[in-house]
């Protein structure tokens, strides 16, 4: 390996500029040379590229999003857009890429990279929604759930003071891991998951019971990938049954991807970041760097791509009922 190119693709996450740094400077501290690739595939296609060196990443460790901007990239889908990205990787002299993504990023690099095996490549979990086999954590999770925290914890305040129940919506079409750690920390009464289907009637029930329990608010979260209706569909029908709370929705949204990434983020994203470029240099390709069991860890892309069943914690699950009595 002599010249790395690194991208980030898909949605941003926070995290991903510390770990954009780590293997810039990792690199140029091994001798190679790095290429930021700019809008992930994108760049790759249209050849908007430029070389890096270690005062390029001066200052990023602390910004949310990513320096090199993402996108989703339709043509990289097609052999024509694949092929031009080839041609002008090799032109570039790059023989080696750590792509930045989830798993539709990993799917591309995979497909890419088995077509053209003479260009190494290296994937990194960067997405806030924490659901790519062979990691614990991706990259921006703890920074997206401690954003949610300290938006309910001001939504607790005002829900508090007014005797309302709020049911407040956050990322995840497919996965409820931040919905679930969020509601944990923040004494949710209820969390309603896409992983798990949870009966209206039941929901209503437990918080009738909170009511008659005299709690002076509730908060239930709701993930962007819950099945049972949309929020505002779900709030309206609880109202109907739970009359002694003022019902409000709030949809958090975009915000949750933003922010100054956390401790735990800046150094996930440094380890995977440094983790990447050597694993490029003893010569390996189409693996993911993960950390497991607060080990670094390579999985072959093929094998994080093939296992859907990445399962929430049960014991979190199991408690939320128990803490919320
Ligand atoms: P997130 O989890 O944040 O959505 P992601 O990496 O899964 O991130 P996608 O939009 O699914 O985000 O994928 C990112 C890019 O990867 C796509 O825009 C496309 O360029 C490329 N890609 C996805 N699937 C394929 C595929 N089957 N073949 C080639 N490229 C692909």
């Amino acid at each position: 390996i002599s010249k790395i190119g690194v991208l980030t693709s898909g949605g941003d996450a926070p995290g991903m500029n510390p770990c954009i740094r780590a293997v810039v400077r990792t690199a140029l501290y091994n001798g190679l040379e790095v290429v930021g690739i700019k809008q992930g595939y994108k760049g790759m296609i249209e050849n908007d590229m430029y070389p890096m060196q270690a005062r390029s990443v001066s200052n990023i460790l602390n910004l949310g999003g990513t320096i090199l901007k993402t996108a989703r990239c339709l043509p990289f889908r097609t052999d024509e857009g694949q092929e031009a990205a080839y041609q002008n990787i090799k032109a570039q002299g790059i023989d080696g890429l750590v792509v930045i993504g989830g798993d539709g990023t990993f799917t591309g690099a995979l497909r890419f990279s088995q077509k053209y095996p003479d260009i190494a490549v290296i994937g990194i979990p960067g997405t806030i929604d924490n659901d790519l086999y062979g990691s614990t954590y991706t990259l921006g999770f703890d920074t997206a759930t401690n954003t949610v925290i300290e938006a309910i914890d001001k939504i607790r305040d005002t829900a508090d003071s007014h005797d309302r129940l709020f049911f407040v919506e956050v990322m995840g079409r497919d996965s409820g891991a931040i919905a679930l750690r969020a509601g944990i920390s923040c004494g949710a009464e209820a969390i309603l998951l896409p992983e798990k289907s949870t009966a209206i009637d039941e929901l209503i029930r437990h918080l009738k019971a909170g009511e008659s329990k005299k709690k002076s608010s509730s908060i239930v979260i709701v993930a962007e990938g819950d099945k049972s209706g949309g929020i505002y569909d779900l709030a309206k029908a609880v109202q109907k049954e739970v009359t002694n709370y003022d019902i409000k929705v709030a949809v958090l949204g975009h915000l949750q991807r933003g922010g100054a990434p956390s401790s735990f983020d800046r150094v996930l994203g440094s380890r995977m970041g440094y983790a990447a470029v050597n694993a490029l240099i003893a010569g390996e390709s189409q693996k993911m760097v993960g950390l497991e069991a607060n080990h670094i860890k390579l999985t072959p892309l093929s094998e994080a791509l093939s296992h859907h069943d990445f399962k929430l914690e049960a014991d979190l699950l199991q408690m939320v009922e128990v803490l919320s009595i």
